[in-house]
């Protein structure tokens, strides 16, 4: 029962409109795209510098910022993140296991794999990456997004035995990765080897939408011709700059929470200025369901069972995306208590809801949450 995503084509909903403030003549373009096994949501914002010259420049100008961030989603599900895809990094590391000599990992991964060990250590292993062969047993990837559920089908769906479980928690564990610094490097290549115990595998989709929002937000710092852009990737949304260039305060995003009780609507929406990373954890993101119960996908690996902390969804709000999206799994396992605790550690604003529709917010939340 393996079932994957559709890939829609890129597709280029609406250009909203011009609107003139002051000289500046702003653009809003929006897409609606499949990537990463997610749908992604852009709406951009062009000042009048990418419309200077001509029409054809104008075209040009929009397309290409929207298509570029979907290119950037496909080369790092490619090249870096997928463990299903042989092109990519984590599958190297993944066919290396075992293997004593370890191996290399570049600079880029060396950065998320560390990232992802300290938020490792500080959740007590509430997040952990070496989670894949539990994950691969549950056959989470092959259970359909909430948003695309009209593609689910797990009727014939057979839930793991206990001693399947037992065997597959067997192979995982932060603390079995052995790392070794070999003196710094001038290239792009990272000074670290690492070694994988046999048989443990690496999984990233606790925090490959954030590493998304990371890279996407590099991007468009490079772009001029982008004032504002807000850029969903499943769970994880990036907001940056503003609706007509100029920080507008009175013009902020809002990013809505899913209501996890009611996916049909939002519970509230956030009002953000300028640069943020909202990463949510729920447990209607993606579940089947036997004999009337829900399995999600955020295994607890203390014991190899989707996380029952009493939490129905968590979400992060921080400046920096894979912190945003590691923190929102570990919180969600860790449930409010110690998953306040760990959102506090790292100063990054979190609000859970709980099974009967209760919210719990940072105190610094409180600000930017608005209920409906
Ligand atoms: P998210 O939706 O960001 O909370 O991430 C959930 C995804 O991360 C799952 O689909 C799995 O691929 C993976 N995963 C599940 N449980 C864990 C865990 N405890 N630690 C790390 N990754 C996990
Ligand atoms: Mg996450």
């Amino acid at each position: 029962m393996k079932r994957y995503f559709r890939m829609a084509g890129l597709c280029i909903l609406m250009i909203l409109g011009c609107s003139a403030c002051g000289q500046a003549q702003i653009e809003n373009i929006q897409s609606i795209d499949t990537a990463m096994g997610t749908v992604v949501r852009q709406s951009v914002y062009l000042t009048d510098t990418a419309f200077a010259e001509s029409e054809e420049a104008q075209s040009q100008a929009t397309s290409s910022v929207l298509s570029d961030i979907t290119q950037i989603l496909q080369n790092l599900e490619e090249q870096v993140l997928s463990w299903r895809m042989e092109t990519s990094q984590v599958a190297a590391i993944n066919a290396s296991a075992g293997n004593p000599q370890g191996i290399a990992l570049s600079g880029e991964m060396a950065d998320i794999l560390l990232a992802c060990n300290q938020v490792a250590e500080d959740s007590n292993g509430a997040l952990d990456i070496t989670i894949g062969e539990v994950v691969r047993l549950w056959d989470i990837d092959a259970w359909a997004s909430y948003e695309n559920s009209t593609v689910q089908d797990t009727s014939t769906y057979v839930l793991p035995q206990e001693s399947e479980i037992a065997e597959a928690l067997a192979k995982s564990g932060y603390e079995k990765l052995v790392w070794n610094k070999q003196g710094e490097q001038e290239t792009g290549d990272s000074a670290y080897v690492l070694t994988l115990p046999d048989e443990v595998q690496i999984d990233l989709g606790a925090v490959g939408k954030g590493i998304a929002l990371d890279s996407i937000h590099a991007y468009l710092q490079e772009c001029p011709q982008v004032c504002g852009a807000v850029i969903s990737v499943g769970g994880s949304v990036l907001t940056y700059g503003s609706k007509n260039g100029d920080g507008a305060e009175s013009n902020p995003w809002k990013v809505g929470i899913v209501n996890p009780l009611n996916t049909e609507e939002n519970i509230g929406y956030l009002t953000l200025e300028g640069q943020w990373c909202v990463s949510t954890s729920g447990d209607y993101e993606r579940y089947v369901e036997v004999d009337g119960k829900r399995y999600h996908h955020i295994i607890d690996p203390s014991t190899g069972m989707p996380a029952d902390s009493g939490v129905r969804s968590v979400t992060i709000l921080t400046k920096d995306g894979l912190e945003s999206d590691a923190l929102s799994t570990a919180c969600f396992i860790l449930g409010v208590e110690e998953g306040m605790e760990l959102a506090e550690k790292y100063g990054a604003q979190a609000l859970f809801i709980d099974a009967n529709g209760e919210i719990t917010m940072s105190e610094g939340m409180e600000q930017y949450f608005h209920l409906y």
